[in-house]
C-alpha cells in the first residue's frame, strides 16, 4: 500500500518519514498539512488500515457546508507522516514547505452518522464515498469526502451543516499562524509535541477522573503524564459502546466527548 509512497521518494534527499503500516492506537487520527510546493494545497489524511488514507485539497477544507472542496485522492502515506513537518528540499517530489493545520481525531461512520469499522469504512471508501466526524482544533463536526466519478482522483470534500459549521465565508489561509520557513524548519517536527498530550485525554481525565494508583496518589500534583495514559486508555472504552448504540449522536457526542468548545 505504500509502494507508490516509496517509489516517488529517495529517503536520503528528504526529510519525509519512510514509514511502514501500522495498527491504529485505541483513536483514529486525522492530519490537514499545508503543503506550499509548486502549487499551494492541503493535505488531508486520515489514520485507516495502517496508513494515511490522503487527498490534496487545493483550497483547503471549509467548516461551511455550502463548500465543495475538491480534493484529489493520492497515494496514501505512512502513519509517521502525520506529524512530520519540515522542508523538502527542491528536487524532491513534493519539495517546498510542510507545516501541520490541524490535527486531531475522527470516527468514520455510515449514513445514519453511527460509528463503523476500519473495515467498513473501507468500503465505504472504496464505494466513492466516506463520512466521518472529526475533532481537530480548526475542523470540527461531520464531514463527508465524495467521489465524482467512478475510478477517477477527483473527490469533493464538504462540511455536513451541523451545529459546528458556520454561515461565514471560511478561508483556510486566514488561519495559520505567521511562521517563517526557519522556524517551520527547525520547530515542525516538534509540533506534534502539543498533540500527543491532546485535550480531549486532558479533558476526558477532567471528565471521568481515574483511580488513583497507590503510587499516583503519593504524588502530588499527580504527574500529568501519567495522567494522560491513563486518561487515553479510559477514553479507548467507549469506542465499543458508542457502535453498539450507534445513534446518531452518539459519534459527535464520543468525538467531543472531551470538550464542549472548541
Ligand atoms: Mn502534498
Amino acid at each position: 500500500m505504500l509502494k507508490e509512497y516509496k517509489k516517488k521518494r529517495n529517503f536520503r534527499n528528504t526529510p519525509e518519514p519512510s514509514g511502514r503500516k501500522q495498527r491504529a492506537g485505541k483513536q483514529l487520527r486525522f492530519v490537514v498539512q499545508r503543503h506550499d510546493a509548486t502549487r499551494l494545497h492541503y493535505d488531508f489524511r486520515l489514520e485507516l488500515d495502517g496508513v494515511l488514507k490522503s487527498w490534496a485539497v487545493p483550497k483547503g477544507p471549509s467548516m461551511n457546508s455550502a463548500d465543495k472542496r475538491l480534493a484529489v485522492h493520492v497515494e496514501d502515506h505512512p502513519v509517521d507522516y502525520i506529524d512530520f513537518a519540515g522542508i523538502i528540499p527542491e528536487g524532491n517530489y513534493g519539495a517546498g514547505v510542510v507545516q501541520v493545520w490541524d490535527h486531531g481525531y475522527y470516527i468514520p461512520v455510515n449514513a445514519e452518522i453511527e460509528p463503523i469499522t476500519e473495515k467498513e469504512a473501507l468500503k465505504w471508501l472504496k464505494n466513492g464515498e466516506l463520512k466521518f466526524v472529526i475533532k481537530g482544533s480548526k475542523l470540527s463536526g461531520e464531514f463527508v469526502f465524495v467521489r465524482l466519478k467512478r475510478d477517477e482522483k477527483n473527490w469533493l470534500l464538504i462540511k455536513h451543516n451541523d451545529e459546528f459549521a458556520v454561515k461565514t465565508k471560511y478561508d483556510a489561509e486566514k488561519l495559520i499562524k505567521g511562521k517563517s520557513k526557519k522556524e517551520i524548519f527547525e520547530k515542525g517536527a516538534g509540533n506534534l509535541a502539543v498533540w500527543n498530550s491532546d485535550r480531549p485525554a486532558k479533558s476526558a481525565a477532567k471528565k471521568s477522573p481515574v483511580r488513583k494508583t497507590a503510587k499516583a496518589a503519593t504524588k502530588k500534583p499527580a504527574p500529568r503524564k501519567a495522567a494522560t495514559k491513563t486518561a487515553v486508555k479510559k477514553t479507548a472504552k467507549p469506542v465499543k459502546k458508542a457502535v453498539a448504540k450507534s445513534t446518531r449522536k452518539t459519534a459527535t457526542k464520543r468525538v467531543y466527548a472531551g470538550k464542549k468548545t472548541r
